[in-house]
């Protein structure tokens, strides 16, 4: 079968059609990023003007890329939730437009959970249900036991900001932007890149947040006040031009990427803790495989941490590939041929009218919140 996945739940419009084998037909994915750049942000309203604008011709791209006629697909699956209300609207409109059209039906897919179970994808073999899920993106930053679409158990989760927004707004106070070579990128890919400069990563002290909690909690927001208030003390000293940036910022960006590894492992390892307590029943005897998704998963440094955590728990890690990482339609349609492949077929005719931007009808009752 083939599933089509429509996302439009902040400032991409990702088509793609993937097989029930998990192999990617068809993958169109239209970044905003330029336009939004400009503006310093996102504004709702543009937002949806240009996934209207585009969406159509994204959907016929796609359908050519895979060779396939839209009678061909066996349902349709859409973003619902947690998104820009705006711009969920018209991936839903359109979605519900071509399951009537073509007679489809419309699976209504949960964004985090999409990122979740991503990775299985490409390691269907590797990663079975359940497993432990760090799920870091620019809007969340969750603990996660998986069990199945639509079945997540959460363990933990943000006190604040999440580590992609804490990225974003600290490249933006640092000016980052005003490089050439970042103009057009994220702040936690610009971070990235920055930190591989560094010649002093201890220049800069930061916080660990929640060291004393005993639980799976996140919080960036110390780190990133922190940041914001070493940024204007070395502003101030150095005499900054207003549009300029730090002498060391590379130092700068290389001790936050390591704070923000420290409570990531930090966090994570008292999940592993937990799902490996007999008490907890979570896994039986097995060890849990770790998975680590969203936007922020990019990273290298920080995976590459992650993973060291896993291993010293014998437990195996992974992420999806880096394509697949941040926002896309793939990772929705993947969701979706998961709901065919775990949900009797009864499940699948929704009344297509009772699906709004919520998302709440059908099994989508996981216990992550928007
Ligand atoms: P959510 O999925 O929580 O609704 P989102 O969809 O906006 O949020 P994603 O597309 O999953 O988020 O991820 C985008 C975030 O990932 C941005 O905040 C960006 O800074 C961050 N990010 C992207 N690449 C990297 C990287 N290489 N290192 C660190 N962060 C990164
Ligand atoms: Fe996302």
């Amino acid at each position: 079968s083939y599933v089509a996945g429509i996302e439009t739940s902040c400032d991409d419009t990702g088509i793609a059609i993937v097989d029930s084998n998990g192999r990617v037909r068809g993958n169109v994915l239209e970044s905003q990023q330029e336009f939004h750049t400009r503006y310093g942000g996102i504004i709702p309203p543009r937002a949806q003007d240009l996934h209207r604008l585009r969406i159509k011709d994204a959907f016929e791209r796609c359908l050519q890329e895979a060779g396939l006629a839209a009678e061909e697909l066996t349902a349709i699956a859409v973003t619902t939730r947690p998104g820009l209300p705006l711009s969920l609207l018209i991936g839903l409109r359109f979605a519900r437009h071509l399951a009537r059209k073509y007679n489809k039906p419309l699976l209504p897919v949960h964004h985090m959970e999409a990122h979740a179970i991503q990775a299985r994808m490409e390691h269907i073999a590797d990663i079975e249900y359940p497993f432990l899920c760090l799920l870091i993106s620019g809007g969340h930053c969750q603990l996660a036991i998986v069990r199945g679409p639509g079945r997540l158990t959460l363990l933990g989760e943000t006190l604040d900001d999440a580590p992609g927004e804490a990225f974003d707004k600290i490249a933006r106070r640092l000016r980052l932007y005003v490089l050439p070579q970042y103009r057009l990128w994220n702040g936690g890919r610009a971070i990235e890149h920055a930190a591989k400069s560094a010649k002093d990563p201890l220049a800069y002290d930061f916080p660990l947040p929640l060291a004393q909690q005993r639980n799976c909690n996140f919080s960036f927001a110390g780190i990133k006040n922190n940041s914001f208030r070493a940024i204007r003390a070395r502003e101030l000293a150095e005499r900054t031009p207003p549009d300029g940036v730090i002498s060391n910022y590379a130092d700068f960006c290389a001790g936050l990427l390591q704070a923000v590894s420290r409570h990531l492992m930090h966090r994570t390892q008292r999940a592993l803790e937990y799902c490996l307590d007999p008490k907890n029943h979570s896994f039986g005897d097995a060890h849990p495989t770790l998975v680590v998704s969203g936007g922020v998963a990019n990273n290298d440094a920080i995976f590459a941490n992650i993973e060291h955590v896993a291993k010293a728990y014998n437990c195996r890690c992974y992420r999806p590939s880096k394509k697949y990482c941040s926002d896309n339609g793939v990772m929705i349609a993947w969701h979706g041929i998961e709901q065919l492949l775990y949900d009797s077929v009864k499940n699948l005719r929704y009344d297509l009218d009772s699906i709004d931007i919520q998302g709440q009808a059908g099994f989508l009752n996981s216990s992550v919140d928007d």
